[in-house]
């Protein structure tokens, strides 16, 4: 049995005040929850502040990048001590919007996923075609080469450690939402490929979570698809009662 992953990027969305009351209205709506894991990646400004209101809940915290160096002079950067030290457990990887202004490759996101896991945190390993990949026929493609770039090195003891989200990048932020049948067969390619990779046993183990304009409306069908494991959730995350319900799922 997977555990279902729920988790909210705020992106640089919510300064300290707003990103405080946001959790504080979440930790309220959520209390109850309790077979599915849940977290929340601030900003990285807001860290501190939210950790301290989601202490002691079922609210884990996540940040929304890392630097793959161990420590130096990176101007800007933010190491995966750091991030532990301040009480992060969960850290987004490659997502569409890093790999797309950010110039994040396989390579640097298998970097930085090494460096996530050898800090016992939980890394979130982004895949997700555009849509020319789509309308080209070459989804499947896309998709292959991101995971095994990503994965590159990763024993199978680590790849159980590690959630990976499919996000068709022609659905973030769009309210465009891959079907609940579009999103099942990614999900079940990238397991399969990891079956391939691995073997069935270490495949079965791992969490495929979906991402792309998740909403109330949308995640009840999403979840009922047996290789979708969970919501990376972006704009709907922003709404505590949005992103409770999201939460509370029926699949
Ligand atoms: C995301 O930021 O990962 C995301 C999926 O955004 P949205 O839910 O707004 O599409």
């Amino acid at each position: 049995m997977r555990t279902p992953v729920i988790a909210g990027n705020w992106k640089m969305y919510k300064n300290i005040d707003e990103a405080k009351s946001l959790a504080i209205e979440l930790k309220n709506l959520v209390s109850e929850v309790r077979d599915r894991q849940v977290f929340i990646c601030p900003s990285f400004v807001c860290l501190a502040a939210v950790r301290d209101i989601v202490k002691d809940t079922r609210i884990a915290l996540g940040a929304q990048n890392v630097n793959y160096e161990e420590e130096g002079a990176y101007t800007g950067e933010v190491s995966a001590d750091m991030l532990k030290s301040i009480g992060v457990s969960f850290v987004i990887l490659g997502h569409s919007e890093r790999r797309a202004y950010f110039h994040e490759t396989d390579e640097s996101i298998n970097k930085k996923l090494k460096k996530v896991l050898s800090k016992s945190m939980t890394p979130i390993v982004c895949v997700g075609e555009l849509l020319e990949d789509r309308e080209r026929g070459s989804t499947a493609d896309v998709i292959k080469k991101q995971i095994h770039g990503c994965l590159e090195n990763i024993s199978p003891e680590d790849l159980i450690k590690i959630v990976i989200a499919y996000e068709p990048v022609w659905a973030i932020g769009t309210g465009k939402t891959a079907s609940p049948e579009q999103a099942e067969e990614v999900h079940a390619l990238i397991r399969g490929e990891l079956k391939s990779k691995y073997n069935n046993s270490v495949s079965e183990q791992v969490r495929i979570q979906y991402g792309g304009s998740v909403k109330p409306g949308n995640i009840d069908e999403l979840m009922k698809k047996p290789n979708i494991d969970g919501a990376l959730v972006g704009g709907a995350s922003l709404k505590a009662e949005d992103f409770a319900r999201i939460v509370k799922f029926e699949g």
